[in-house]
Formats: structure tokens, sequence, C-alpha cells
């Protein structure tokens, strides 16, 4: 009898200890190769000859913030702290701008709320947020999630904001499902004006297309007037130690976050991509949209600037 119950425990623990392996460490690796997957060759070649006509600087905005486990952002990433910062970006010319992500509004960011003591959601902020979108040429955003759209979905002048709109079809198709509410006509009705293609959107600013963690997802980058480089790659990873690693999220989130589920094997060829680019180029700054530490460090050095230019 207690032979049976020791064996019925053992296995009891055995499935337990596979299924959390599964959930939390499997299937996450990058694959040796991605060959061909990002040429930046490609995306220099668009630029522009003349350096006057690029971006002087790219700011960003920081409309909240939250704080989540390291392992959740990288599988296996145990003991860490994952710094979340939920914020959008502002591209400058001393003539125009250009904005890319929506960030969460108020009840986005609570209903997402992960630490009580960590999270923080600014309304002042988001209300610059609005208005700036209102000043830019153009309005692009990195994926179609619902903390990169709010302000987009939810702007309280969908009809000025509606001509600003740059978003390509799988953006736009999937707006509806994740800003969870109605739509504006305005911005329901948009025509894609990204052909899913490399393109230049403005002088410095090229849209890479990397359909994956969702259908509509894109990179984007830019060049500023003093030559560097820099990367936005959205949520490709949470955070750009999974890049460095090799290593994108748990199995978990695609069950307990993801709905539809992300296409798991694009987006590890993707962060494969991403680490071999960075090897070869490395003043390349690549910046993932959630990772609140790198981003502090890198207004620190003077590379991003904290807040929007009215
Ligand atoms: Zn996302
Ligand atoms: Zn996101």
């Amino acid at each position: 009898m207690l032979r049976t119950i020791f064996l019925v425990a053992a296995a009891l623990m055995a499935v337990i200890l596979g299924a959390a392996w599964w959930l939390l460490i499997a299937d996450s690796k990058a694959p040796e190769t991605a060959p061909g997957l990002f040429a930046v060759e490609d995306w220099r070649a668009l630029m522009p000859e003349d350096a006057s006509t690029l971006p002087t600087e790219i700011r960003v905005l920081e409309v909240g913030r939250d704080k989540a486990p390291g392992f959740a952002a990288r599988a296996g990433g145990f003991g860490t702290d994952w710094n979340t910062t939920y914020n959008s970006i502002q591209i400058v010319w001393p003539d125009r701008t250009l904005v890319i992500d929506g960030a969460v509004d108020a009840d986005t960011a609570i209903g997402m709320k992960q630490s009580e003591a960590d999270w923080a959601f600014d309304e002042p902020a988001y209300e610059t947020l609005l208005a700036a979108m209102l000043a830019a040429d153009q309005v692009l955003i990195t994926h179609e999630h619902l903390d990169h759209v709010m302000a987009v979905a939810r702007h309280p002048d969908p009809a000025a904001l509606a001509p600003r709109l740059v978003l390509n079809a799988p953006q736009i198709a999937a707006l509806a499902v994740f800003a969870r509410g109605t739509l504006d006509p305005a911005i329901a009705n948009l025509a894609p004006r990204l052909d899913g293609t490399v393109q230049l959107v403005a002088p410095g600013v090229v849209i890479v297309p990397a359909p994956g963690h969702t259908p509509g997802s894109q990179l984007v980058f830019i060049r500023t007037r003093d030559g560097r480089e820099t990367l936005l790659i959205g949520d490709v990873a949470w955070s750009l130690d999974a890049v460095e690693m090799l290593t994108t999220r748990p199995v978990l989130t695609q069950y307990m976050i993801f709905d539809p589920n992300e296409d798991r094997a694009a987006v590890k060829a993707q962060l494969r991509a991403l680490h071999d680019l960075m090897a070869t180029n490395p003043d390349l700054i690549v910046i993932p949209a959630h990772d609140g530490n790198l981003i502090v460090g890198l207004i620190a050095d003077g590379h991003l600037t904290e807040g929007f230019r009215n």
C-alpha cells in the first residue's frame, strides 16, 4: 500500500515538474541561424543622402510603469525583475514630429496591473500624448496590442487623428479587437498606408515588417542627424536580455496573455536575427518597447530625451 502511494506521488510530482518545465522554460531558444531575415543594408539604402534632412532627436514619454518577474519576459530568468514601461516615442525634426505607439490609457493600465507597489499611471503624460499625436505629421504603431494603441483607438478627436495614422492592414483589422470597445468610424475605416514591405516613411525613418508577435508587428529603424542608428523592436522582445541571451518569453505567456497566440517560431527567428545584427553592428541601439531599465539608461546617456516636445 505504502509503495503504491509512493509511486502515485512520484508520478504526480513528475507530471507537475514536467508541466512547469514546459510552461516556464521549454521551446524558448532561438534557432542557430536566421539568414537574411533582417537585412540592415536594405534599410540603410533607403536613407536620404542629405544628412540635414534627418531627425535631430528621439524622445520618449512614459505613460505608465509596472514591475513583473524577469522570467515573464525571458524564459528561465528567475530571480530578476522586469521593470515594465508603457510609453510612446516621438521622432523630432526642426519643423515636424512623428509619433510611434499609443501606449495605454488609465483603464487599460489598471486592468494590466502586476505590482501594487510599482504600478503607476501618469494622466498628464497621457494627455500630452493625445495632443502630440494631433501635432505630429504621422502616427504609427509598432503593433496592434492593447498597450500600444489606446491613444489611437480611444483618441478623443478621431476625425483629426485619422489623416495622420499610418498603419498596415493587419494593424487596422485588429484595432477593434485590442481596443476593447467600439471604434469611431474614422478609425475603423482607415485605409492602410503601409504595404507590408520595407518602407521609408519619413527622412531617416524606415519601417521593417516583422510579423510574429502579432501579424501587424514591425520594427522602426531610425537614423538621426548625428549619424546614430536606433531600432525600435516593439514587443519582439520585452527586455533586451532576451535578445542578448537568445531566449524568448515562456510558453506560459501564450496561455495567460496572448489571444490570439504569437507565431512563436517567427519570434524566435527574429531574436536570432536581432542578436546577430547587434553583434555585427555594435553601435546600433536596439530598444524593446517595455524595457524600463534600458530606457532609463538611454535617457541618462543622452541617446533618448525624456518627455515629448510640444
Ligand atoms: Zn505586444
Ligand atoms: Zn506591449
